[in-house]
């Protein structure tokens, strides 16, 4: 709790405690032995005094929300159920309600600070991400440290991260060697060994050795910086849900207020009964009008939710997002680096009659020189000479395709058959199973490469948990061969692929899926945001992996895997069900036991204390189910 909580909480005991004072005052007959005839006003002014100690800041809010012409909100509804319980001494024929009036705002302003402290709780689970926030790097000048801040450090200057420091800015490790701790980011707990040459993420704490990181990234740009700016983000795209509650809210609370003016108006002046009676009820209804369970709970479990998910290394960009991944029936992947490790190995190497194989796989590594692209990376791994990028000019990359580059004047191709038939190029077929690069030198075929990928540790396990978890459909689609995607498709139990797609086929093949989808079924796609960047957008919601680098994944996705794990999409499905669930179970919760009271209250059941305690209760029950959605686990 901070300062602020804890003086509201001390005021609210102080309270409570001269409320039980004068109740038990007057319970045991003592305000009647002192006062007499008079004990009515004495018990009047004697309850006002932890009335207005309780409530005085609810009075002076609903005076301001009036002056400003906003009645209906919370203060002022309690502020005039609780006045009227104590305007009950002006009807001598019933039972004065001082006692309940006191009691009303007591329990209101209970429930108010633990509103408080729970979105004060929900907001720290997601701070605790902001903990990754660096407030400093470390920079080397004449031979000395010294700290600057992370804004200033300009692309290329070499930081140098101590152990037990967090990573500030995205770079390359140049000198060094350690351990780096990536859980804030990623949830995973195993610690990541770096080198020289690995790239280090911002974000990590570096856990054993002292590194010295050349930044490729501005702050602004790096890792931290996105998630952050995504986190902050996530609270303004509102679910359906939510807004449905709001508006709900918006009628509800006035369609109440009415009928207990009705109630309190109508029943005496059709000479049903004393006007204390009935104005009593209209008072009670005051009370349950006010919808601050459903108003709170609802965004809290969504917050929840999105919090929990985080700490796992799911991000999800909006409350929205988390409603529609509830929904989702078809699960759309790419192939490459999403069900696939992504790093190929060399199988087979097939040159011409009279071509050196070696020259075969320096001329492809040589054209791919230039391309991030997993092939282009697995044929440069596995090309074991230097690439001289001095001789490379006019690198371009066809996506779906290929790559062409010029090497030393001379015009190289790499690629699949589309590229070849593209360029008017005869290449060879291959009997082997796997991704094929043909490559051509000015026009001439100088042979074929066959590569291949192995699908990852979990994904076919992934497969048969989203089947579990109620998506009807896993469908692949891919831009290689369709013998490797047969094969992949039958090792993971996929349930549909398509295969030799270029990049917008696939954007046609979702949309045509899309059309397919019946009722409410929602269609997610994940990619790794390599070339598919339009996919993620168009599906319902876009799901990148791997994204502790990629750019383009972190900003045309909906949902955003730190980790390249495929277990994780279940994970995310997992939780979205299950705030979608305790979202529900809240709505359905606080509108019947408000209903109940309402109806109680009409016919004169209910009194001042079964609804207060029911509109106290249930917010809090609500509150606390809400918390729940914090709570996750990875399976
Ligand atoms: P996926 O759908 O499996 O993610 P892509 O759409 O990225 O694959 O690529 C489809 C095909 O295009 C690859 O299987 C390969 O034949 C060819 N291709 C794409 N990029 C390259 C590259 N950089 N070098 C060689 N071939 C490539
Ligand atoms: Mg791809």
């Amino acid at each position: 709790m901070n300062k602020k909580q804890i003086r509201w909480r001390n005021r609210i005991i102080l309270a409570i405690a001269i409320f039980a004072v004068i109740m038990a005052a007057e319970k045991l007959g003592a305000l009647d032995a002192i006062f007499g005839p008079y004990e009515v006003y004495a018990a009047f002014v004697l309850y006002l005094i932890p009335f207005l100690i309780a409530g005085h800041d609810v009075l002076k809010k609903a005076w301001h929300n009036i002056r400003r012409g906003d009645a209906f909100d919370e203060a002022f509804l309690m502020t005039v159920a609780t006045i009227g319980a104590f305007a009950t001494i002006l009807f001598p024929d019933t039972e004065p309600q001082m006692a309940e009036g006191c009691a009303v705002m007591l329990f209101y302003q209970v429930g108010e600070l633990f509103q408080s402290y729970a979105v004060g709780q929900s907001r720290k689970s997601i701070s605790s991400l902001m903990d990754i926030a660096p407030d400093y790097a470390n920079i080397e000048r004449d031979g000395k440290l010294v700290e600057v801040d992370p804004d200033e450090v300009q692309v290329g200057d070499v930081i140098v991260v101590k152990p037990g420091e967090r990573v500030p800015i995205d770079g390359v490790v140049v000198e060094g060697v350690s351990q780096l701790d990536t859980a804030a980011l990623t949830g995973e707990s195993v610690p990541r060994h770096v080198e020289a040459g690995a790239g280090v993420i911002s974000g990590c704490i570096n856990m054993t050795g002292m590194l010295h990181v050349q930044t490729t990234k501005p702050f602004g740009e790096s890792t931290v910086s996105r998630i952050l700016e995504l986190v902050e983000n996530a609270s303004e795209k509102k679910a359906k849900t939510e807004n449905f509650i709001t508006r709900f809210a918006r009628v509800y609370t006035p369609v109440v207020v009415f009928a207990a003016l009705a109630l309190a108006i109508i029943p005496p002046l059709a000479g049903m009964g004393p006007w204390s009676d009935w104005v009593l009820r209209g008072l009670t209804f005051l009370v349950v009008s006010c919808p601050c369970a459903l108003v709170i709970s609802v965004p809290l479990s969504f917050f929840g939710g999105i919090g929990g998910a985080s700490k796992l290394g799911i991000l999800v960009k909006g409350s929205n997002y988390l409603e529609l991944l509830s929904k989702v029936d078809t699960v759309v992947f790419d192939k490459t680096g999403t069900l696939t490790n992504g790093t190929f190995n060399v199988v087979a190497v097939h040159p011409e009659e009279g071509v050196d194989p070696d020259r075969l796989l320096a001329s492809a590594a040589y054209a791919e020189a230039f391309s991030d692209h997993p092939i282009a990376v697995s044929i440069k791994q596995a090309y074991s000479g230097d690439i001289d990028q001095k001789r490379i000019r006019d690198a371009h990359e066809e996506s779906g395709h290929g790559v062409s580059a010029h090497v030393d004047e001379h015009l190289i191709l790499v690629g699949n058959d589309k590229l070849m038939a593209e360029h008017g190029a005869r290449w060879n077929e291959c009997e082997l199973t796997g991704t094929i690069l043909h490559v051509t030198v000015d026009g001439h075929y100088i042979g074929h490469i066959v590569i291949a990928d192995v699908v990852k540790d979990d994904a076919a396990q992934t497969i048969r948990d989203l089947h579990a978890a109620g998506v009807k459909k896993c469908v692949m689609l891919t831009g290689d061969r369709r013998d490797v995607a047969k094969a992949v498709a039958d090792e993971l139990g996929i349930d549909e692929f398509q295969a030799q797609l270029l990049p917008e086929d696939k954007v046609n093949a979702v949309e045509q899926l899309l059309a397919r989808e019946q009722g409410d079924g929602k269609l997610a796609f994940v990619g790794d945001g390599i070339n598919d960047a339009p996919v993620l957008m168009r599906a319902d919601v876009g799901i990148a992996m791997g994204a502790m680098g990629s750019d383009a994944a972190i900003e045309a996705a909906d949902v955003v895997l730190m980790d390249d794990k495929p277990s994780n999409i279940a994970c995310a499905m997992r939780i979205s069900r299950k705030t979608m669930r305790i979202v529900w179970q809240n709505i359905v919760f606080a509108l019947g036991v408000k209903i109940a009271i309402l109806i109680l209250a009409a016919v004169g059941i209910a009194n001042m204390w079964l609804a207060v305690f029911g509109d106290v209760g249930v917010a809090i029950i609500a509150i606390l189910n809400a918390m729940r959605c914090m709570k996750v686990e990875q399976r």
